[in-house]
Formats: C-alpha cells, structure tokens, sequence
C-alpha cells in the first residue's frame, strides 16, 4: 500500500481536504490533472467570484484585497498558492487520474502525465474533482466549428464582431454584458422565455433586462440554436426543439460572427459508476453520508462540488463545502480533527438556506 488516502483534485475545496488530512496525521498522495485551481484558471480573464471573500477563503487563511470586494479569478489563485506554501503541501501537478479500480485492501489508481504513467494504492480515495468536467454539448451541426466555443475567454476577441451567447445564467449574462461594453454586437438566445432573476446575480439580471429590453443586446426568449453555419446560426423555439418536431417555418436565422455557448457544464460520474456507487432514483447526484462525506462504496469518499455528480446543483459552492476536509479527515483519521488557524470572526455558519431560502 503506497499510502492511506489518494485524494484527487487541487480546486479549492481539494486543497482544503489536504490541509484538514496533512492537519489530522493522515498520509495521502494528492494528484491534480492541471495547475492548482485549473477550474478557476479556465475562468474568463478579470471575471470575479459572486461570493463574498471571506467565505471562498479556505483552511483559516484570511483572505485580504485592497478594496474588500469580491475576487477576481486571478487573485484567489495567487491567494491559493500562499495557502499552498503556507501548509507546505505536496501535490503532483499535470498528472491525470484516468482510472480508479477497487481492490480487496482499497484502491488502485491509475495516473498519466507528460512523461509517465504511474500506479498508485491506498485505502481510502477522496474525489474532489468538481462539476465542470466537460460542457454540456448540444449536439448539432456546426457546434465544434472554430468560431464556436462553449468557454468565453475574453471580449477582446469580438471587438465589431457579430457575437451570439447562447445561455441565461450568470456566465452567459456576464460574457452578453462584458462583450457589448467592449464594443460587439452581442444578441442572446435562452431557452427559458425570460431572463430569471432567481437564477442570475442581480446586478447582471438588471443590466442585461434593460439592454434587451431597449433592443441593444437583442434577446431570442425560448429559442435553441439548432444548426450552426460559418456565418450565421438557426434559431428554433425551445418548445419545439424539445419534442424533436420543428415547424420550418418558426426557425429564425440569425447572423452570427462567433457563437459562444454557455449552457453549463458537468461533472464526469464515470468512475463513480465503475466504482460501483450509488445515485439518487432518476438523478445521476451520488449518495453520500452528510456526516463523513462516504459514498455507498465504502472507503471512497466525495468533496466540493464533485457531490453534485453530474448535475450542476448550484448548491454547492465554495461557501458551503467547508466542512468537507473535516467531515473526510474525521472519518479517516477517527480523531475529531479541530478547524486549524480559524479567524473565528470571518467563520460565521453558512449553508444554501441563506442564499435560497426555497432550497432549505
Ligand atoms: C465565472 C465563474 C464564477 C464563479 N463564481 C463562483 C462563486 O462566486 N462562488 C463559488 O463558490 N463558486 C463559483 N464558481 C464555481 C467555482 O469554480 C467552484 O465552486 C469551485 O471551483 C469548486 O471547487 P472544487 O474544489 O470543488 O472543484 P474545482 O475547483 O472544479 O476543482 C476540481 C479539480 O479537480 C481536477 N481534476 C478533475 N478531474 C481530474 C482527474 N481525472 N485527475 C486529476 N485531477 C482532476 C481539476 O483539474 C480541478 O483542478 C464560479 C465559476 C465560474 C465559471
């Protein structure tokens, strides 16, 4: 047995396990496919966390910014690196887990790097792999031509360009948003008949209203795109697209220089299902015990935003994974591992019950 927990994944919530695990005695091998925080490094330039500071700070390391608003990707990264130099912790960066195998003593993991492959054994595993795996494709003609993306990057790129966002949630209102200020001719296509305030941030739900509604950012309600061309792509009522029966004569071509499509994405619960675990009737969101964190499969635990499986719950966050390190780093070690370098002040409670009551 090489150690006694393989934890994969360095997102935030991955490393905040490391830090309860290191914190509790426990020897484990921490493997992560990109850099530390790839999700977040993959975020669009500049954008910024909707949650406050100091409920994405992590491990009882304060975070503190010059002007006390919201982060921006880049410098929760730059924060993550102290965290990471600040616990001392080892992780084996760019070496991709791609497949996990239980045995009669734990588990066999297998990694892949630019150099080499390696086998690893344990006998505990601890997924921290996210939710944002792969884009949620929408399977048609034209999706993977070189104008089209399923990740906005940057506005720079569509400067005078006819840009269409497909999507209504906050990554598709924020690209919509920072595209038309940098100066594209940005139109929106969702397939819900308006945006939902429920849904997005208020401040983009208010800019976006008021722009679509003045016909600056002219808005397609209920429509799906259904095929996409070089210069142009169709649009087709939700309604329809949904039974698979499509009246001709309702699909409106629109002209279209680059085509972003942010409809979400998803986790990867292919290993979860290899591994034998259980979902959730008509769901593909794993069981887990709340208390340890421990899926059906015994001895193979899930943290972060990997419990949503692979449906994007926007449930979990940050905010309210906290207690994930502990809850695993309890379970494993059996001693009741202490909150470490906490500044009680900043740790007030937090769940999904404050954000959305009608979630509770
Ligand atoms: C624009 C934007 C704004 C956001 N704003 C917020 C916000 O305000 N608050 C908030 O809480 N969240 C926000 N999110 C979501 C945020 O990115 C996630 O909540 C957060 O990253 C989850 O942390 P995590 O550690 O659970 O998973 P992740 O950060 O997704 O980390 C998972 C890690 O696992 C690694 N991994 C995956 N598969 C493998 C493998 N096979 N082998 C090895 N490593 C693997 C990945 O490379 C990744 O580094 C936002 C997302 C976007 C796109």
């Amino acid at each position: 047995m090489d150690t006694d927990v393989i934890l994969v994944g360095a997102g935030p919530i991955g490393i905040e396990v490391a830090c309860a695990l290191k914190h509790a005695g426990v020897r484990y091998v921490h493997i992560e496919a990109g850099q530390i925080g790839q999700t977040i490094y993959d975020w669009p330039r500049h954008a910024r966390f909707f949650s406050s500071p100091e409920r994405v700070a992590i491990a009882g390391v304060p975070v503190q910014t010059y002007d006390q608003e919201q982060l921006t990707g880049e410098t929760y990264l730059a924060y993550l690196r102290s965290v990471v130099e600040i616990h001392d912790l080892d992780i084996r960066l760019y070496e991709r887990v791609i497949s996990a195998e239980k045995t009669d003593t734990g588990f066999t993991v297998l990694t892949s790097s630019r150099v080499s492959e390696h086998t690893y054994s344990s006998r505990y595993l601890v997924l921290a792999t996210g939710d944002m795996n792969t884009p949620n494709r929408l399977g048609i003609p034209g999706e993977d031509m070189p104008h089209v993306s399923h990740r906005f990057d940057e506005p720079h790129r569509y400067f005078k360009q006819k840009l269409l966002v497909v999507g209504g949630r906050n990554s598709a209102l924020e690209a919509a948003l920072r595209c038309f200020r940098a100066g594209s001719r940005v139109s929106l296509s969702y397939r819900r008949p308006y945006l939902d305030s429920a849904r997005t941030n208020s401040r983009l739900h208010l800019e976006l209203s008021i722009l679509t509604k003045k016909n600056y950012v002219p808005f397609y309600p209920a429509t799906v795109p259904v095929a996409i061309g070089s210069d142009w792509v169709d649009l087709a009522p939700a309604k329809q697209a949904a039974t698979g029966s499509i009246d001709p004569g309702a699909v409106q071509r629109i002209e279209a220089d680059f085509v972003l499509l942010l409809t979400g994405f998803q986790g990867d619960v292919s290993w979860l299902r290899n591994l034998g675990a259980e979902f959730h009737p008509d769901s593909e969101i794993p069981i887990i015990d709340q208390e340890t964190m421990e899926t059906t499969v015994p001895d193979l635990f899930l943290a972060g935003t990997a419990v949503s499986g692979n449906q994007q719950s926007y449930k979990v966050f940050v905010a309210t994974a906290h207690e994930h390190g502990p809850r695993i780093a309890r379970a494993i070690s059996g001693t009741d591992s202490v909150p470490f370098g906490t500044v009680a002040s900043r740790r007030y409670p937090f769940t999904i019950r404050d954000i959305s009551p009608k979630d509770s």
